[in-house]
């Protein structure tokens, strides 16, 4: 783990980077309260903080100060190292932001499992952020194909809607469904059935352009949102994922499974709700069905769709 000392004192400094190399720190250096504070802007800063209070320029209080105005930064655990002593000198560093003080002349020791203790909230507060950030992605992707749910994609429909309806633009909305999936689950087993519905999502991420969106929307539905994109532009993009899945069939257990999938179609009009889109676009995957599979279709909203919008629902 780094630890960033800012110290003014040359000699002070050098006793200081020696003494936390020896317990196996990576130690980056700053000569004044500026030096550390444009140190500390990057990401990748050093966590632990060990700050001379007087240096010029800034002191270690305002650099403690500033160092908590950080927004959107990893916590930094401040020790403040200082010959005042006094009562209200340590409420003082306190105040400030600091995390932990200690006396100069430091003692080695008290040093050595003073940073411990940071270095402990530090690691602590990197497991938490793994685990909200394993949590948000367990709630918003499906762990199967690690595509967007079902949640996640409605909520970036909304989004888009919303987005079009304040600034005008297209967007392109497509309902997807595999073409006879139950037979593949009952002929080749269901581990070849997850191993379709991974190669589908694949290839699908694949296939679109970065802005636009791809989710599973239930079983073997997916859900392409095609920001920009009319119903004819969205429809083209549709027979082109289309070809994708036909033209290649997946491998798995040493079988060749050819997969077909149908698309329904619509694009966003002003007035509607995402659920309206969604309901549009799978009526239009219906009529691929019905008309032989392996097919797009596409449907747009009509004045009867826009009353799905609830009553004062203003755009
Ligand atoms: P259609 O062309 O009309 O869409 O026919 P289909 O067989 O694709 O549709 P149906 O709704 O009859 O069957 C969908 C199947 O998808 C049934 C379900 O067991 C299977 N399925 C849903 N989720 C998963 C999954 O995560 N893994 C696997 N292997 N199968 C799944
Ligand atoms: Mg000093
Ligand atoms: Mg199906
Ligand atoms: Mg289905």
């Amino acid at each position: 783990m780094k630890v960033l000392i800012a110290e003014d004192s040359p000699v002070s400094r050098h006793v200081l980077e020696a003494t936390v190399k020896k317990w196996d720190y990576e130690v980056v250096s700053a000569h004044d309260g500026d030096q550390a504070l444009e140190i500390l802007s990057h990401a990748d800063a050093p966590r632990l903080v060990i700050l001379d209070w007087m240096m010029p320029g800034r002191s270690g209080i305002e650099v403690c100060r500033e160092i908590r105005k950080l927004v959107d930064q990893p916590y930094r655990y401040v020790i403040l190292l200082t010959s005042r002593t006094q009562k209200e000198d340590f409420i003082e560093g306190m105040n400030a932001g600091a995390d932990d003080y200690v006396s100069k002349p430091f003692d080695q020791k008290e040093l050595q499992v003073r940073l411990r203790a940071g270095r402990r909230i530090v690691e602590l507060q990197d497991e938490l952020l793994r685990a909200r950030e394993s949590l948000r992605r367990q709630a918003t992707h499906d762990s199967l194909t690690g595509l967007k749910n079902r949640g996640m994609i409605f909520d970036l429909l909304s989004t888009e809607m919303s987005r079009c309806e304040r600034e005008g633009g297209r967007c392109g909305v497509v309902m997807m469904d595999l073409d006879r999936f139950k037979n593949i689950n009952d002929t080749y087993g269901h581990a070849c059935g997850d191993t379709v519905l991974r190669e589908t999502a694949r290839r699908l991420s694949e296939s679109v352009r970065p802005y636009d969106a791809v989710g599973r929307y239930g079983g073997e539905e997916f859900l392409v949102i095609l920001p920009g994109c009319d119903a004819e532009t969205s429809a083209n993009q549709a027979e082109r994922l289309r070809r994708v899945l036909a033209e290649t069939p997946v491998v798995h257990g040493g079988h060749a499974i050819a997969i077909t999938a149908s698309f329904g179609v619509t694009e966003w009009r002003s007035g509607h709700l995402p659920e309206a889109l969604v309901n549009t676009a799978d009526e239009a995957l219906y009529k691929a069905k019905h008309a032989g599979r392996n097919r797009v279709e596409f449907l747009l909203p009509t004045v009867e769709t826009v009353h799905e919008v609830p009553i004062g629902f203003v755009p």
